[in-house]
């Protein structure tokens, strides 16, 4: 925008388009060439620059696309407008795609401003060290970089005296965070967060492997209270032991719930949402049934359901009991309905109670925005964006409650 271009939507007419790809499933590759051809379609005439894991991991399926002028992998991000700007000069297709697994520094891209107001995620590290038998990430970006703490409380910094009330921290495998340094982890940048940023508002975890909730960490968050927002994304992907074990997942269920119920000490009220795998290798209908029951019991605030995904760079590829797509089709609706049922019982404990909500949109007087614990919730009001607002909740539903202003 500096250098004289203009940001447009997707669906506009433009010179460029920068296409940010995922490969987290077949499904999402098949979603990138989608939106490849169609942004080729709709100017033959711009630049299309592709980006992101699918570039990275599948770069020779792009090349393969006429029409893509600049492909860039996960790395060297910094060098993409130059790209472009070339591109525009002479209309020659120029490919940057490293060994990721040789990258050992975190790209640093300073933020200049942020379209958002109300909630400002920090990318804080980037890449994991976990292997777990299913997923393509690792390959895609590579081991843990962590960002210099200095530069992310900076960030914080500038956001918060923007006026944000909200600061989520982000990353590929977030809380592992100073696995690549020597005497800094995660608690560490929490606790700096936490002490140097002045005026900070609410801070939100975006996700936590439990293997990562380290006595540590719970330590800074009890010692914090006011500000943690009381929701943790803890990603439980197996339902019993034996397909953790198998999906190499560092933990048994009995650890999982040992930290759920250590994180509800500190939070009576906390929201622990959760990612869940159905149809992996060897998920028998038991297996099903065990998973189902372990959601009921543990009782989610809301679950991300996923197919698994054959994926040709992983280890669980090449497991010989693949589960055919009819049943975990039918796995993934239950999982969803079992949702609707769990989300519901979290959501109606807050019936008739207050719950802090910073308003992010209000169309024609009515306010909507999430809570502290991720309730999303729309109420009447003379209220602003981004105000920090008290809501009684007066109407449970989900994905959204009604409330009054309290
Ligand atoms: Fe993938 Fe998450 Fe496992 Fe890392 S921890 S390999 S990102 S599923």
């Amino acid at each position: 925008v500096d250098n004289g271009f203009e940001l447009n939507e997707f669906d506009d007419i433009c010179d460029v388009y920068i296409i940010n790809t995922c490969s987290i499933t077949e499904v999402s590759d098949a979603k990138s060439r989608k939106i490849i051809r169609q942004a080729i379609k709709r100017n033959p005439n711009a630049i299309i620059a592709v980006m992101g894991c699918y570039a990275q991991l599948k770069p020779q399926d792009i090349q393969g696309i006429e029409g893509v002028d600049v492909i860039v992998g996960t790395n060297n991000r910094h060098l993409l407008y130059d790209l472009v700007i070339n591109a525009m000069k002479s209309k020659d297709q120029s490919m940057i795609v490293e060994d990721i697994f040789k990258v050992k520094q975190y790209e640093e891209i300073k933020l200049k401003r942020y379209n958002n107001k109300t909630r400002g995620f920090i990318k804080i590290q980037d890449g994991c060290n976990n292997l777990c038998s299913y997923c393509t990430i690792p390959y895609a970006r590579g081991t843990v970089r962590s960002r210099h703490h200095k530069d992310i409380v900076d960030e914080i910094q500038i956001l918060t005296d923007q006026g944000m009330k909200e600061i989520v921290l982000t990353g590929i495998n977030t809380a592992s965070y100073g696995q690549d340094f020597k005497d800094y982890d995660f608690a560490d940048l929490l606790l700096e967060i936490i002490t140097n940023v002045k005026g900070l508002g609410r801070l939100r975890i975006s996700s936590i492997e439990v293997t990562e909730v380290t006595d540590k960490i719970l330590k800074v968050i009890s010692e914090n209270k006011e500000k943690f927002c009381h929701h943790f994304h803890i990603p439980l992907q197996g339902g019993t032991d034996k397909t953790l074990e198998r999906m190499h997942r560092k933990y048994n269920i009995d650890f999982y719930k040992a930290k759920i119920k250590q994180v509800r000490e500190i939070f009576p009220d906390v929201n622990i949402t959760t990612d869940v795998l159905t149809g992996f290798c060897g998920e028998t209908d038991q297996d099903f049934q065990d998973t189902c029951n372990l959601i009921k019991e543990i009782g989610f605030g809301e679950l991300h359901v996923f197919p698994y995904s054959r994926r040709p760079e992983t280890v669980a590829y090449n497991y010989p009991d693949q589960v055919n797509e009819i049943t975990k089709h039918i796995r993934v609706n239950e999982l969803l309905r079992i949702n609707e049922d769990i989300a519901l019982n979290y959501r109606n404990k807050f019936l008739d109670k207050p719950v802090e909500v910073i308003v992010e949109k209000v169309h024609n007087g009515v306010a909507y925005g999430h809570s502290s614990n991720y309730l999303e919730v729309e109420f009447k009001g003379n209220v602003k964006p981004n105000e920090l607002v008290n809501v009684r909740v007066v109407e449970v539903g989900y994905p959204k409650s009604k409330g009054v202003i309290a």
